[in-house]
């Protein structure tokens, strides 16, 4: 069992054949140095911590040893010879497969525009700690893209003082599977933290100075330009081994390529998902990754399962959370319920009447058991009576029961 990207779906994924009691050898390689670690602190504990921040480990190297797991890290897998059913390492080693799990993520979009070498990104630990020192009080820092990293970083600079300025091309933030209502409330919070929000807009250049210039010719002076455009899956290495792409690796609900012996799993994996008529996804999220990970593992042993977790997603903002489950662009009909203290809930139902998505924000207090409930919804098809989930005096509970 061989596995190719060490970061979460890949160390999830090995573990996991370890517990499903494969006692044969597993192999997880990585191209970073690090042992497989969490990311999403990485654009808000990590940059608010006071002192020198540690990376959280999902896989040290103690428990790698423990399982049985050979951990080769900092080491780029360049080649898949499918007909040999092998890898060849950097360097040149080859290394035989039975069963190879392609968990190699993503990275981030690069800008494309003059100047944009200026830029920095966060992906990996090591950008984060990059990033710290620059994010110091009355710093100016201009964020490019209103995605969930550089509204996570804007809150996170806001927080430790610096003047700090998002530029985002379309008309509004989070486009990308947030409704309207939720970002409006998500731009008026970050508004109030001080952050400008320039939507609409296009970046035509960055100067040798730092400075933004704008399409319009505006211009933003910042000490750091920090570039949020979203992430390309990482699947160079599956596609000159001829498998299918779209959009990401295109696997079925099993997480089988069209090869029968190569799986993929996580941000690089596109998905055909039983639960939205076999729509083909690809999602870059935490538990997406964890939970693909984890099946990954089980078809390896030929187990066989359909993919049936709910897509769920989640980003915090200044004292904001925002959870998101099921793909709310699936449902035209949303309904709207109050939940007190400025939490709300918006429930996104298809033209059927079936519940397909679940948004929250607020404290985290208030909305994650909600939405926790609206998933088990989602999960088991139904359809609730709208008038129900719009009052707050009908527990989410009382629907599952029924
Ligand atoms: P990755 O974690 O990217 O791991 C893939 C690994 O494979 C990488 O280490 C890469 O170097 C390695 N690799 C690639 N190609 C090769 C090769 N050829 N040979 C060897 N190794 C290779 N999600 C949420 O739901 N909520 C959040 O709040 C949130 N915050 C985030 C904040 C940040 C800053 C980032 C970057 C992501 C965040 N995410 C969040 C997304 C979440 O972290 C990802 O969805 C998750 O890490 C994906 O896991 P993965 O294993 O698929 O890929």
């Amino acid at each position: 069992m061989v596995i190719v990207g060490a970061g979460e779906a890949g160390a999830r994924a090995a573990i996991t054949l370890r517990e499903q009691g494969w006692d044969g050898p597993v192999t997880l390689i990585g191209a970073e140095s690090r042992p497989p670690y969490e990311r999403p602190p990485l654009s808000k504990a990590v940059l608010l911590a006071e002192d020198e921040p540690a990376p959280a480990t999902v896989l040290d190297r103690d428990r790698a040893a423990a399982l049985g797991i050979e951990l080769i890290l900092g080491t780029e897998v360049t080649a898949i010879d499918r007909a040999a059913r092998s890898i060849t390492l950097a360097g040149g080693r080859a290394l035989p497969y039975s069963r190879l799990l392609l968990a190699t993520g993503a990275r981030p979009r690069r800008l494309a525009v003059p100047g944009h070498e200026q830029a920095r990104y966060l992906r990996r630990f090591e950008d984060a700690l990059a990033l710290r020192p620059r994010l110091r009080p009355g710093a100016r820092i201009a964020i490019i893209g209103g995605g969930f990293i550089g509204l996570e970083l804007a809150a996170a600079a806001a927080a430790r003082g610096c003047a700090v300025t998002v530029i985002e091309a379309l008309p509004r933030i989070l486009t990308r599977g947030v409704p309207a209502e939720l970002a409006a409330a998500i731009a008026d919070r970050h508004r109030a933290a001080g952050v400008a929000l320039c939507t609409g807009i296009g970046v035509d250049r960055i100067e040798p100075d730092g400075a933004i210039v704008l399409a319009d010719g505006g211009r933003i002076i910042a000490d750091t330009v920090i570039a949020g455009i979203g992430a390309v899956p990482e699947t160079a290495l599956a596609e000159a081994a001829g498998l299918a792409i779209d959009n990401g690796i295109a696997v079925d609900a099993t997480l089988a390529t069209n090869d029968p012996d190569i799986f993929a799993a996580g941000d690089c994996a596109a998905c055909a998902h039983p639960l939205y008529a076999g729509r083909r996804i690809r999602l870059e999220a935490w538990r997406n990754a964890l939970d693909q990970g984890v099946l990954a593992a089980r078809t390896m042993l030929g187990g066989g399962e359909a993919i049936a977790a709910v897509p769920w997603f989640w980003s915090d903002q200044h004292e904001l959370t925002l959870q998101i489950a099921g793909l709310a662009d699936e449902g035209p009909v949303t309904v709207a319920r109050d939940l007190g203290d400025g939490a709300r809930l918006l429930f996104h139902l298809a033209a059927d009447g079936r519940l397909v998505a679940a948004s929250g924000l607020g404290p985290l207090g208030r909305i994650a058991r909600e939405i926790r409930l609206a998933e088990m919804l989602i999960a088991r098809r139904a359809a609730p009576d709208p008038g129900a989930l719009a009052s707050p005096a009908v527990r989410l509970k009382s629907l599952l029961a029924a």
